[in-house]
């Protein structure tokens, strides 16, 4: 049986930031990352927008508030020391229409709560950033930057090997038992044993935190992000990042339009339940995964309270000229052959057994065991700080 001191399960930008975190800290224990495929960073980390958010939409307090700020810090730090190419572009949030008008101030007010240099400008300025956008006002957030996650990871890796981490690849954790001094964990690639197990296994993080607490209080639902780009000619109609002002019911953003550090510019997501944890294309269907989610009560509940919503999500991802209308919104010149499909993500949120979407990163522990059970969007920018939170966690039990 192979032993470590800490083990991490995912190894995904949450799981690679916090044993990059416990290695700086504590040099001398012995760290293992158990991951699944076999590559670093291949789900929801390796299918993101590469957006270091601000913080600017999260109540002040939140974690995702907290590590948002202190994390994207940290992350630019490291890629100045990494030499990761890394751009702060900022970003747009147009108000469309009266109800976003009165929405905008109370989210700039939000945002400078968050200590976000953040302010509300009028149209002449908002044509100036962005000539093409609509919007009556916006708000400009000039610190909003973007990178490539999956190179953070790779470097994360590599920095982790040379201090002694260890990574196991297509070693799929299917059991832990939680003993008084030790957690066994079982895996497709043999059995580990450690002090301390870290549960980082994203749109799995329920599954494997039921191995030791069977009474998980949340479920992860997933939903799909769908996505269009702009063709190479068009990509001159988005200078930076424009999106709207987001429905505060929801935790996600909306369809947006997001330059990419390799100048792409990514024109989306929609939000629909995927048939799938994994599925990332329409016809993914997992039979016993997708029942799973329909005989879970909370899912019930939230389909109930959301099925307009939900169902008009459903319309856009079946007809391109409906998720078009909804880009015209934000950039009325934008036409349907301007635009060619794009890979999809698909988005793990922890939904309560009463229907509500839990709305910041959660965590749950036994003894020997921190899963993190929520770690959505802003988690990328987030995530060494996150990963330093976890370690205090654990720093208090050595
Ligand atoms: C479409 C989309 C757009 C987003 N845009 C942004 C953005 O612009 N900015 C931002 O900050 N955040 C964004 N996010 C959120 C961000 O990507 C996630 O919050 C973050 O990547 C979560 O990282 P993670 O390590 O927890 O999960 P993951 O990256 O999903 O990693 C979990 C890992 O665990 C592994 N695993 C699962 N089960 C097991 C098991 N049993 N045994 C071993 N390994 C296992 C998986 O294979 C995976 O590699 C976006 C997310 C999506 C989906």
């Amino acid at each position: 049986m192979t032993s470590a001191d800490i083990l991490i399960i995912g190894g995904g930008i949450v799981g690679l930031a916090t044993a990059y975190n416990l290695l700086q800290r504590y040099p001398d224990k012995a760290v293992a990352i158990l991951e699944k495929e076999k590559n670093l960073a291949l789900h929801q980390t390796g299918h993101n927008s590469g957006v270091l958010h601000s913080g600017i939409y999260y109540k002040p307090g939140s974690l995702k508030a907290i590590t948002c700020r202190s994390g994207k810090k940290a992350m630019e730090q490291f890629c100045e020391r990494e030499e990761i190419p890394y751009r702060i572009c900022g970003k747009v949030i147009v108000a469309l229409d009266e109800n976003d008008l009165a929405r905008l101030a109370t989210l700039n007010e939000r945002g400078r709560a968050n200590g976000i240099q953040c302010r509300v400008i009028d149209r002449s300025v908002l044509r100036e950033l962005e000539p093409h956008a609509a919007g009556r006002k916006a708000i400009h957030v000039p610190e909003t930057g973007i990178v490539d996650f999956p190179q953070v990871c790779s470097r994360l890796a590599a920095r982790i090997m040379e201090k002694g981490g260890r990574i196991f690849t297509r070693a799929r954790v299917v059991g832990l038992r939680e003993a008084s001094n030790e957690v066994i964990v079982n895996s497709t690639l043999g059995d580990f044993s450690a002090r301390y197990v870290i549960n980082c296994a994203g749109l799995y993080s329920d599954h494997v935190a039921s191995f030791v607490s069977p009474a998980s209080p949340v479920k992860i639902v997933p939903f799909r992000g769908e996505y269009f780009q702009l063709k190479p000619e068009a990509e001159p109609l988005c200078k930076a990042l424009i999106y709207p002002v987001p429905n505060p019911s929801f935790p996600f953003l909306g369809v947006h339009f997001t330059r990419q550090i390799s100048g792409r510019v990514e024109c989306g997501p929609n939000a629909v339940l995927a048939f799938a944890r994994e599925g990332y294309r329409k016809k993914d269907i997992n039979l016993c995964e997708l029942f799973e989610i329909l005989a879970y009560p909370g899912f019930l509940k939230l389909a109930g309270r959301y099925w307009p919503t939900g169902l008009a999500e459903m319309w856009r991802s079946a007809s391109k000229t409906a998720f078009v209308k909804a880009l015209q919104r934000l950039m009325p010149k934008i036409t349907s052959d301007q635009l060619e499909s794009a890979p999809a993500g698909v988005r793990a949120q922890a939904v309560a057994l009463d229907g509500t979407m839990v709305d910041d990163f959660a965590f749950q522990e036994t003894h020997r065991v921190v899963n993190v059970i929520n770690a959505p969007s802003p988690a990328a920018t987030a995530a060494l700080s996150i990963g330093c939170s976890i370690v205090e966690k654990l720093a208090q039990r050595f």
